[in-house]
């Protein structure tokens, strides 16, 4: 299986990837969704980042993890 059958769609995406951080976890979690949930992405990190990282889910952290994010166009 290759990224292509996943049928994601075509378009820009915007793309977590908390591989991109040193972690002591050593985490590579990546989250991708749709520009157009571009919110519902940044609450995906944001609970991710407070459950595994010991990050305060905050309108700071959610600012700052949105600054964070890449965009790739499939
Ligand atoms: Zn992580």
């Amino acid at each position: 299986m290759d990224l292509k059958s996943l049928n994601l769609g075509r378009g820009k995406w915007v793309v977590a990837n908390c591989g991109k951080f040193p972690s002591e976890k050593n985490c590579r979690l990546v989250i991708m969704a749709p520009d157009s949930q571009r919110g519902d992405l940044v609450d995906a990190a944001a609970t991710h980042a407070a459950a595994r990282h010991g990050h305060q889910n905050t309108p700071q952290l959610r600012k700052e993890l949105d600054s964070f994010l890449d965009v790739v166009e499939i």
